[in-house]
């Protein structure tokens, strides 16, 4: 974990973290969905430089905050709980070698310690992310004319799906937490893709033959698809009663950076 630092900022305060990174090539300011403001800067980064930036990116910060604050929230920051079609799961510990089972609304995790108990919530995670994608795909099988070479579910936190030239659709297994019309569709847009490896009117009018509701979940996208590309699996180890403020909580996802449900980019 990266060291972190609190500070003020220009004429605009905003209490911001820093976290130096080595891969950083120029110093970027991102909001997460919870208002937080992150600063990654390269190792060499001076402070006037950081603080340059955080002014300039002052009336953005303002702007996002505000978007942010009037956004209603699905509300997975809730500890002790795994979501699955955009419900809550909640979690029951057990110490024992490691594994995670879902049944009847509760998610029995047993690992011998937290690390190995994160492993297991995220296998978790990915094979309930294939298992309902698969099923989606499986509906619309007979209306598109191709098959996927291949499903993959990845850790990714910028876009919900992609699908390259040869075929092979890959899904951020944080599609798995969100509501599941919105499962649904994000499934729908990457099998289009199969067909049309594009944006063009071809691609839309597939994709809402597909799926007439199309523009609903578009916007439904839009307004929590930061949360949901946010979502921090750690969550589920924490007590059902911990609270929400807990920094261990926060998630560092940048809302002004995310692609939503692209691809081919
Ligand atoms: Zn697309």
């Amino acid at each position: 974990m990266a060291p972190h630092a609190t500070g003020r900022v220009g004429y605009n305060p905003h209490v911001y973290a820093i976290r130096r990174s080595a891969r950083a090539r120029r110093i970027r300011v991102t909001v997460a969905h919870d208002g937080q403001v992150t600063v990654v800067a390269p190792l060499r980064a001076g402070d006037r430089a950081i603080t340059r930036a955080l002014h300039e990116a002052g009336p953005w910060i303002e702007r996002t905050r505000l978007r942010l604050a009037s956004v209603p929230r699905l509300g997975l920051d809730r500890p002790g709980v795994v979501w699955q079609r955009g419900r809550p799961l909640h979690v029951i510990r057990e110490v024992g070698s490691p594994r995670a089972e879902s049944d009847d609304g509760v998610l029995v995790l047993r690992a011998p310690d937290d690390a190995a108990a994160l492993r297991a919530v995220l296998r978790w995670y990915r094979s309930a992310c294939l298992a309902i994608v698969r099923a989606h795909l499986g509906e619309v099988r007979d209306r598109i004319d191709a098959d996927p070479a291949r499903i993959t579910a990845r850790d990714t936190r910028t876009r919900f799906g992609s699908c390259n030239a040869h075929g092979a659709l890959s899904f951020s297994w944080r599609l798995v937490v969100a509501p599941d019309e919105l499962i649904h569709h994000v499934a729908l847009h990457e099998a289009a893709h199969l067909v049309h490896h594009d944006h063009s009117q071809g691609f839309w009018d597939l994709l809402t033959a597909l799926d007439p509701t199309t523009p609903l979940r578009r916007a439904e996208l839009r307004r929590h698809g930061g949360e949901i590309l946010g979502y921090d699996a750690s969550l589920a180890l924490l007590p059902a009663d911990a609270t929400r403020a807990s920094a261990a909580i926060r998630s560092a996802c940048s809302l002004g950076s995310i692609a939503l449900a692209s691809s081919r980019t």
